[in-house]
């Protein structure tokens, strides 16, 4: 497939059609679109600086390969003077005093922001269900979930409503949407990226990551928004993947690849996804491919691990929202009502328990028994995946235990929601590369590199598309 962004690159520069034409469009579908996606569109604030690229173009000025494309933001983006609402009643009216260190890399580079996307609330969730914007809907087929949480996102880039846009990925938020819709979704190494301005959830997992529909526009997304940043001291200095390592196939065809078995004899996963993964490993090896099953933690201590973890660091963040600095503030009698009232009525069900869960995993009497040991046992994950990674390059997994529930279906069953994260989180815990590609199965496949390996992922799955 041809990269959007140098399809657009071209057509601007040609002037085949404008800027403000374009960014029209776009706008134009996004809201007479049934999916639900967009908490708030950036309308005003786009179409100017879309007339900026124009006049450039006109003036017979160079412009840059991401100027006036235009791309979502997931709605837990600070973007300076623009709504943010981590799709909750709490900060509806909130506006960003500043921007996020990824959007202003991208605003360096002209692109344009078109949209704040719906997700679950906070982050929280597996299908943005959770939002009190509504639940979002399936690009393919509206009476499913677009997944979560960073479903808007991912269903914009299938719709072509963006040409990319920014997710977030704490326990699997870019993967999961974008296999349930047929597109790429990139979570990078931890600390690739800065996640200054993006609202936390769980601090030490949180990634900034593109979903994109091509391979070449995640890598120009990547690159555009990696690097150091002196206000996320989580951040390391990393190398471009360059546009030749990409298309290096023999090189790729020499990666030695594994799987876990322990995932793939799962009894919750589905019998057509695991033939399918199964039928994909054969084809690998009919071509050469060097694939080893290997052993790993259940998918069950991932997830609970994840959740232990999870929901401490959420409660942590969100202690900050009382309605005081931040939010919708309620009245009552005293400080301490006010408090009360205001946390009660503004969040969710699910952050909610999220919130209890965590505050109970961090109280006196619970902490060494629950949280400390969640911590010892994402330590041993990640020794885990180091040792697993002398041995082989890649490992691959599905994405999903199940083809792409339908709108309702887990709604009101939280923990089959958790469950169903089980190949996602433990890559987060590892704080790896995990690329989905929309190949393989029906809710795509996982790839996954040790640490800072995102062009290894990114090649390996361009010999996917050679090859399935
Ligand atoms: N579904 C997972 C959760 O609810 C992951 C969410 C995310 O990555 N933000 O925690």
């Amino acid at each position: 497939m041809v990269s959007e962004i140098h399809q657009i690159h071209n057509a601007l520069v040609s002037q085949k059609y404008s800027c403000t034409d374009l960014v029209k469009s776009k706008i134009e579908e996004i809201k007479k679109s049934t999916n639900n996606t967009a908490n708030f569109i950036l309308e005003e604030y786009a179409l100017e600086k879309a007339a900026a690229v124009d006049a450039k173009i006109k003036n017979g000025e160079e412009i840059g390969l991401l100027e006036g494309v235009p791309f979502g933001l997931k709605d837990v983006y600070l973007l300076q003077g623009q709504p943010a609402s981590a799709s909750s009643d709490f900060l509806k009216e909130y506006v960003s005093p500043y921007t996020a260190t990824a959007i202003q890399k991208l605003l360096n580079a002209g692109a344009i922001p078109i949209v704040k996307e719906n997700c679950d609330a906070f982050g929280h969730g597996s299908s943005t269900e959770n939002t009190v914007f509504g639940a979002a809907k399936n690009a393919i087929d509206e009476t499913k979930v677009a997944g979560g949480s960073s479903g808007g996102s991912a269903v914009n880039v299938a719709k072509k409503y963006t040409t990319f846009s920014l997710g977030g990925d704490t326990g699997g938020s870019i993967r999961q949407p974008a296999g349930y819709n047929k597109v790429y979704g990139l979570k990078p190494t931890y600390g690739r990226i800065s996640r200054y301005g993006i609202m936390a959830y769980a601090s030490s997992t949180d990634v900034v990551g593109p979903i994109a529909s091509t391979l070449e526009d995640i890598r120009i997304v990547l690159n555009c928004i990696s690097g150091k940043d002196y206000h996320d001291q989580t951040t390391y200095p990393s190398t471009e993947v360059s546009e030749n390592a990409m298309s290096d196939i023999d090189g790729v065809r020499k990666l030695k690849v594994g799987y876990y078995k322990s995932f793939i004899d799962s009894e919750a996963l589905d019998k057509g996804i695991k033939a399918d993964f199964i039928k994909l490993i054969d084809t690998l090896r009919a071509n050469g491919v060097e694939v080893n099953e290997l052993d790993f933690f259940e998918t069950n201590t991932l997830v609970s691990t994840y959740y232990t973890l999870a929901m401490a660091e959420t409660a942590s963040n969100l202690a900050r929202l009382d309605g005081t600095n931040y939010g919708n503030r309620k009245s009552a009698g005293n400080l301490k009502e006010i408090y009360a009232v205001t946390r009660s009525d503004n969040f969710t069900e699910e952050t909610k328990r999220r919130i209890v869960g965590g505050n109970q995993v961090l109280s006196q009497g619970h902490s060494e028994e629950i949280y400390l040991k969640a911590r010892g046992v994402r330590n041993e994950i990640s020794k885990r995946f180091s040792e697993e990674f002398e041995s082989v390059d890649i490992v691959l997994s599905p994405v999903s235990l199940t083809p792409v529930p339908s709108v309702g279906e887990t709604m009101n069953d939280p923990l089959a929601m958790y469950l169903s994260d089980a190949y996602t989180v433990g890559f987060s815990l590892g704080g790896l590369p995990t690329l989905t590609a929309p190949v393989g199965t029906e809710t795509g496949i996982q790839i996954t590199a040790d640490k800072d390996g995102e062009a290894k992922v990114l090649q390996f799955a361009h010999l996917l598309n050679e090859l399935v």
